[in-house]
């Protein structure tokens, strides 16, 4: 069954309408420490430290976010994010390891060696003119930072189950929205009007279905319904910011499933343009895609290291082929043709989801080797299992044969090549023919099939 059937199986009486219209002045319902289930115990040291300091400050100060959330669940937290009614700058003067980051949405890190810890001031609701905000004519949020109290900050957040706060004052939980009980049936509901909290900021949108995957739940009708009509306001949101989404969407363990329901709810579409038009002409390179994110999930279970490279490597290849043939038919020659078509397909992704230099270089490496790894030579075997980059190449090649293309034979030559002994591989190797001295054909400008 697919992932949105799923979706939607269990979903459609969950509306509660405190969330979907919000009366602001309502009086939250406080779960007192006997009441739930979040102990000192499994908060990070460094965030027990920040919340206390602030504490002992004057301030008020809140786990709030994943951490409640997960430890609710009985899940790790993957990091710890803490409200307060102190200000950034008060904050900073307060941690001599923390500094002010984001425009938009200013908050502190404060940093205990490799953990980082968010801490925001509460946020107040504004209509864009006041000091700290902007809001553009699309309704989208450009910069979000006007003050408030714990009432106000509550409705900014995006779903009932990340806004419950944690007092460290009295160790209660604090719940304006519902959102311990809808941890309890495992549903994800957005605080407010669907309509106006994607316009204020569409990746919400991607948050839903990456808190859906992990942690399997149901996600409410309208949270869902809104997708096919925003989902183009992804276009105007900066491309560094999508592809630090994408990362956290296909390498939190659960990367399938997100990726089923991006590409079901037609998001996918939003983010990689692309890899979304091949895949109907070319279902291996979708069966590429599925098998490199259940690899990824498998790597992350085991507790194996992953290079994000690979999975957009996979999500590019279909693209990548597409150019590549339609290089060759306008008579470019195979190396020219790839190095183009590599240029081409990157550059134009790039400028949706900015995928970083570091792994587009990978990207193409693996690329590369996929003819060479297909024709190996005598020559050129020995040198590719030394290559640092054999081993993704290799993998990437086991997958497009899991895919359906027909490598199958060749993937499993190489497998035999690397399990057998010295004396194996010599009689192995033995048998590849040295190819004939090719006549290489002079390169050629690319003749754009528009300019015929
Ligand atoms: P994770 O386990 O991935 O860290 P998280 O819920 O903690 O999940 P963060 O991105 O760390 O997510 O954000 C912390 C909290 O800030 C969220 O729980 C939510 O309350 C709020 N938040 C983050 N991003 C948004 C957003 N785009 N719109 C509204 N609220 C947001
Ligand atoms: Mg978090």
């Amino acid at each position: 069954m697919s992932f949105l059937t799923n979706l939607f199986k269990r979903s459609g009486s969950t509306r509660n309408p405190a969330t979907t219209d919000p009366i602001r002045s309502q009086a939250p319902r406080i779960y007192s420490r006997g009441e739930h289930s979040v102990s000192r115990r499994y908060i990070s040291e460094g965030a027990l430290k920040v919340l206390y300091r602030l504490n002992n400050a004057g301030f008020k100060a809140y786990l709030v976010g994943g951490a409640v959330r997960d430890i609710l669940l009985e899940r790790l937290p993957k990091d710890f994010d803490i409200a307060t009614n102190a200000h950034p700058e008060e904050i900073r003067d307060l941690f001599r390891n923390s500094r002010l980051i984001g425009r938009r949405f200013r908050l502190a890190h404060v940093r205990f060696g490799r953990e980082i810890i968010e801490v925001a001031t509460f946020r107040a609701g504004h209509d864009g003119d006041e000091d700290g905000a902007s809001i553009n004519d699309g309704g989208r949020i450009l910069r979000d930072n006007v003050y408030g109290e714990l009432h106000d900050d509550v409705w900014r957040r995006d779903f009932t189950v990340n806004a419950l706060y944690y007092d460290i004052n009295d160790f209660s939980i604090v719940d304006y929205v519902g959102g311990v009980e809808d941890i309890t049936h495992r549903r994800l509901r957005l605080i407010g009007d669907p309509a106006l909290r994607y316009r204020e900021d569409p990746v919400r949108m991607l948050r839903a279905i990456r808190f859906a995957s992990k942690l399997d739940f149901d996600v409410d009708d309208a949270t869902l319904e809104a997708f096919d009509r925003y989902g183009d306001l992804l276009k105007e949101i900066a491309p560094a910011r999508l592809f630090d989404e994408s990362l956290k969407m296909f390498h939190s363990g659960h990367g399938l499933k997100t990726f089923e329901s991006l590409h079901e709810t037609g998001l996918f579409a939003h983010l990689f343009p692309q890899a979304a038009q091949t895949f109907e002409p070319d279902p291996h390179s979708y069966n590429l895609v599925i098998e490199s994110m259940r690899n990824t999930d498998q790597r992350l279970a085991d507790d194996k290291s992953v290079n994000p490279a690979f999975i957009f490597a996979a999500i590019l290849w279909g693209a990548l082929q597409a150019r590549f043939s339609s290089l060759i038919a306008d008579d470019v020659n195979e190396i020219e043709a790839f190095s183009m078509a590599a240029d081409d397909v990157i550059s134009e992704q790039v400028r949706r989801v900015a995928i970083p230099r570091r792994f587009t270089t990978v990207a193409r490496e693996i690329w590369l080797f996929q003819s060479r790894l297909c024709r190996p030579t005598r020559k050129r075997a020995d040198k590719l299992l030394d290559h640092p980059r054999f081993r993704a190449a290799y993998d990437f090649l086991l997958l497009r044969a899991r895919a359906g293309e027909p490598l199958s034979d060749i993937a499993q030559w190489w497998t035999d090549l690397q399990d057998t002994d010295d004396d194996g591989r010599e009689t192995m190797l033995a048998t590849l023919h040295q190819p004939a001295k090719k006549n290489h054909r002079r390169s050629r400008s690319p003749r754009r099939k528009s300019a015929d």
